[in-house]
């Protein structure tokens, strides 16, 4: 699968030209007069979603003929059952394509949630902003017939292995300093069409999602004694760009696509309904073991500033062999914007820096094109407060609505990791046997093929992929 055609669209029909779209989004990609319907320029565009949450130009499901309305929904490859409004801006689908496979009895199909779905899926069946329910999420996803259900938390885990050694390795030789979080595909395509001559600057991480693809299909695939290329990959994410990503030519591992397909929580959540599943009433299941047991740094990923804490948690007893003294990191946590920090971490004073929001984020590139930026680690999220606030989360029509459930989505991903047993990645028992059985050790020759990539110049390109 690949997407050559823009994931993000405008229904030029149902748009009304009022360029709320336009001040939301972050790279300037919305072109048209106000009063007309807008285009999008595909080569600028992120494909971060934020212009498809921000419309509310719609057609309710009884204004059109449902003639017209059948073919949008199938043009916009949704389930023909679907009983929300059809907004003017809006992302492509592919929950037809993961219901044809769940129902193919061949293939063996494994599924993983982004950290930000467990504290946002359960709005969509009326519960409150917030609401936790990542046991309920692992039970819809088993009653779908997915036969494995694992996390892409653990694969954040393994990132800040992977993303941490490198880290310290680049602190201690003081080479292509600041390094630059790689975790958020939006950002990282901003870096490859407006800055590739400071690519150098990303983290060599693949991210979460990538890494949990690759491992369900070699260290997974091994568990199972299931060939790679009988596995289907599915992917719920809170980000439009995830679609993007999936589809990125070097995201395959052995001639095997990482993850086969992207859907979002409002993709989930429409065939969970779909199914006829009482979400509300299912019991509290556990992920499977072991590619789906995580630590609260790894289900942290899903806020702004939250893979830096993981980081630092893990860097700090990494570098110092000491206990960090304070696990809840509030200097790295808070909104929209950009926050900075000095960490003490033994005799390095770790200068750190959280964008939230990629329109931020130009003036960081251009201290670091000048040879002035003085941070040596930044997180950068395109999303206003990280992937709760992401284009394929539950829709908040209002400006009011949004910052309320930002906020409470983010104090479910909090609480999440204030209960868990263990807190950081390194210590967490099923990423210790992954090194020991499977991977050796961080950045070693095996994490290199599997976990690591190279991005691309895309200034020049005037396609998607
Ligand atoms: S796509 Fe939606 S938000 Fe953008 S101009 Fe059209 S109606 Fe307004
Ligand atoms: S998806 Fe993001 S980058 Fe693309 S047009 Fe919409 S707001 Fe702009």
């Amino acid at each position: 699968m690949s997407y050559k055609d823009p994931i993000i669209h405008i229904d030029e029909q149902l748009c009304t030209g009022c360029r709320r779209c336009a001040a939301v989004c972050p790279v300037d990609a919305i072109i048209g007069e106000p009063g007309h319907p807008q285009t999008i320029d595909a080569h600028r565009c992120v494909v971060c979603g934020q212009c498809v949450q921000i419309c509310t130009a719609y057609a309710a499901d009884n204004e059109s003929t449902t003639a017209s309305r059948a073919v949008k929904l199938q043009e916009r490859g949704q389930l023909p059952n679907v009983r929300e409004p059809l907004f003017a801006a809006y992302s492509s689908g592919d929950i037809q394509k993961v219901k044809a496979v769940l129902a193919d009895p061949k293939r063996f199909k494994v599924v993983q949630c982004a950290p930000a779905i467990r504290v946002s899926l359960a709005e969509e069946f009326g519960l409150p902003f917030g609401t936790l329910t990542p046991g309920k999420m692992a039970a819809a996803l088993r009653r779908l017939k997915f036969d494995r259900i694992y996390d892409t938390n653990f694969a954040a885990d393994v990132t800040i292995m992977e993303e941490g050694s490198e880290l310290i390795g680049r602190v201690m030789s003081g080479e292509r300093l600041p390094m630059f979080t790689s975790c958020c595909p939006a950002w990282v395509k901003h870096a490859e069409t407006a800055a590739p001559e400071l690519l150098e600057h990303l983290s060599s991480c693949k991210s979460p999602m990538q890494m949990g693809g690759a491992l369900f299909k070699t260290y997974g695939a091994e568990l199972d004694g299931i060939a790679p290329s009988d596995i289907f990959s599915v992917a719920v994410m809170p980000c439009t760009c995830k679609k993007f990503e999936c589809s990125r030519e070097e995201m395959s591992v052995d001639g095997c696509r990482e993850v086969d397909l992207v859907i979002t929580t409002r993709e989930l959540a429409s065939l969970i309904k779909d199914q006829g599943i009482d979400f509300i009433h299912l019991p509290d299941e556990p992920f499977d073991s072991p590619l789906g047991k995580y630590s609260g740094a790894g289900s942290i990923f899903g806020v702004t500033g939250g893979v830096m804490e993981a980081a630092i948690r893990t860097g700090y007893e990494l570098i110092t062999h000491e206990q960090i003294p304070n696990l809840q990191l509030d200097f790295v946590r808070g909104e929209e914007g950009i926050r900075t920090a000095e960490v003490q971490i033994g005799d390095l004073e770790l200068k750190v820096a959280v964008v939230a929001g990629l329109k931020y984020v130009d003036a960081v590139l251009a201290k670091v094109a000048e040879g002035t930026c003085p941070y040596h680690f930044i997180e950068v999220m395109a999303c206003p407060e990280g992937c709760v606030s992401g284009g394929g989360q539950p829709k908040l029509l209002l400006e009011t609505q949004r910052k309320i459930a930002y906020q409470a989505r983010k104090s479910a991903v909090y609480r999440h990791d204030s209960h868990q047993k263990v807190r950081k990645s390194h210590e967490n028992p099923d990423i210790i046997k992954l090194y020991k059985d499977f991977l050796g050790e961080p950045l070693g020759h095996t994490s290199h093929h599997l976990l690591h990539t190279k991005f691309v110049d895309r200034s020049l390109k005037e396609e998607m992929s």
